[in-house]
């Protein structure tokens, strides 16, 4: 007999998703966190997109500590001397609050504490190191030749899925499918960032960037998200480019974007608070593990569900989701009595008819787009050229906007077959 129905493993969003969930339905789970208290060393931008939390915390938005609801979203194109953003602010946002930015130090003791709350018992500081296996099932979880027994373990480790390597069920990552996002929170006065920004109180800004003026070459984005009375900015770079890059490092890219004659003013007078760096998932669908096996599932991070296509970086979201769907594949076996592989494929079947599998498949190689050279420098380029010609008056007779258009294309080479197909697979995929 098992000493729990279920033990999770990590109190991120996905973990603790799945133990709010279980304990709400009476199961008797085991939250097990290294870090402590829960949250400590965790990072999001963040923007969470937070639909999913009403599933296992109905007046989520009432209690949760968000900073701000993201009523202004944009993306922007830098260049060494420029900016070119698409700004979009809409009452529809302030009325369907989807968005809001947070802080996970304190988000995620909060998730914790709804699942103690539940009724999960949440262990903080204690590390697993493997899956504990007996006649090829998982049983339980092992930490330095200590184990806990349960009917099934779900994984919720987060990007660098070490238990789940350990354990044999996911290959080792490769520096394609990461990337390393570095982070500063710089502290600064509410009534100073609503002056900034242009922000009424409790609305906010949020703004992914292409940083298209990196020395060496470096393809990074940027971003840079507005809290109650600090910024939350930074850099994520994929970490096959900065190994091939070799000369560059990651804490030179947060500095040259912090720098940015446009970056720089929105963040002057700011006391840095916290500084931080974590993997971020990239692989997207094709390096996404088996995510279930003979007594065990793994969610979130760890089973590759996150991605960025520039726009937005999402991967909170399909962390708390994919919690939740574990845990309802757990109480189906459970009904059973079998946690063999064959009843816990009901996982994969789950995730496959919900929104988190059809984005991870619409998006299927949008690395390739977020990490090429032809959205890193000849977009930002092109667009540069084209808005100079637009805006800049010098006395000379005006060009119709498609020559302009034209001329700024060939002039940053884009008029290229190549370029051309490139165009046509970057908005495909996107
Ligand atoms: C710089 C950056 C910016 C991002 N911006 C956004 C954003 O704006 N919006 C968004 O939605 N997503 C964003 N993401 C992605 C988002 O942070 C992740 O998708 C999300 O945190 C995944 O949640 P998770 O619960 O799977 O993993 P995590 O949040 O990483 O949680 C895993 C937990 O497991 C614990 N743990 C790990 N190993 C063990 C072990 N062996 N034993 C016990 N505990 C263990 C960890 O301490 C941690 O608490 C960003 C990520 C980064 C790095």
């Amino acid at each position: 007999m098992s000493e729990f129905d279920a033990i999770v493993v990590g109190a991120g969003p996905a973990g603790a998703s799945a133990a709010i969930r279980l304990a709400s339905s009476k199961k008797n789970v085991l939250l097990v966190e290294k870090s402590d208290p829960p949250g400590s060393k965790n990072v999001s931008g963040g923007v969470l997109w937070g639909n999913g939390l009403s599933a296992i915390i109905p007046d989520w938005e009432k209690t949760a500590p968000i900073e701000r609801f993201v009523d202004t979203k944009s993306v922007a194109f830098l260049t060494q001397d420029s900016k070119i953003a698409i700004d979009f602010s809409s009452k529809k946002l302030e009325q369907k609050k989807t968005g809001y930015t947070v802080l996970r130090t304190k988000f995620d003791q909060w998730l914790a504490k709804k699942a103690k709350e539940a009724g999960a018992m949440v262990i903080n500081g204690v590390t697993v190191e493997k899956l504990h296996m007996e006649g090829g099932r998982a049983t339980g979880v092992e930490q330095e030749g200590d184990v806990i027994t349960a009917d099934t373990v779900i994984l919720c480790e987060g990007a660098n899925p070490r238990v789940a390597i350990a354990s044999g069920i996911h290959d080792r990552l490769s520096d394609h499918d990461v990337a390393i996002g570095v982070k500063e929170v710089i502290s600064l006065p509410e009534s100073t960032i609503n002056e900034r920004f242009n922000l009424k109180s409790g609305a906010g800004f949020a703004c992914e960037y292409v940083l298209g003026y990196l020395k060496n070459g470096t393809e990074a984005g940027g971003f840079l998200y507005t809290n109650k009375d600090s910024i939350s900015v930074g850099i994520v770079v994929n970490m096959a480019h900065l190994r091939e890059n070799g000369e560059t490092h990651s804490y030179d890219l947060i500095q040259e974007f912090l720098d940015h004659p446009y970056i720089a003013p929105l963040i002057a007078g700011g006391k840095m608070q916290e500084y931080s760096a974590h993997l971020v998932q990239e692989g997207g669908i094709r390096s996404m593990p088996k995510v279930f096996g003979n007594g065990y599932m793994i969610a979130g991070d760890s089973a590759g569900f996150s991605f960025s296509n520039g726009l937005v970086l999402q991967g909170m979201n399909y962390a708390i989701d994919s919690g939740v769907v574990a845990a309802d594949a757990f109480i189906k076996a459970q009904e059973k009595g079998d946690y063999s592989e064959k009843s816990l494929s009901v996982y994969q079947d789950m995730l496959d008819s919900s929104y988190l599998m059809r984005d991870m498949k619409t998006f299927r190689g949008i690395e390739e787009v977020t990490w090429s050279p032809f959205v890193h420098k000849q977009v930002p380029a092109m667009l540069e050229s084209l808005m100079m010609s637009l805006f800049m008056e010098e006395g000379k007779p005006k060009k119709h906007i498609t020559s302009n258009l034209m001329d700024a294309m060939s002039k940053n080479g884009m008029l290229r077959t190549s370029s051309l197909l490139e165009t046509y697979r970057m908005i495909r995929r996107m």
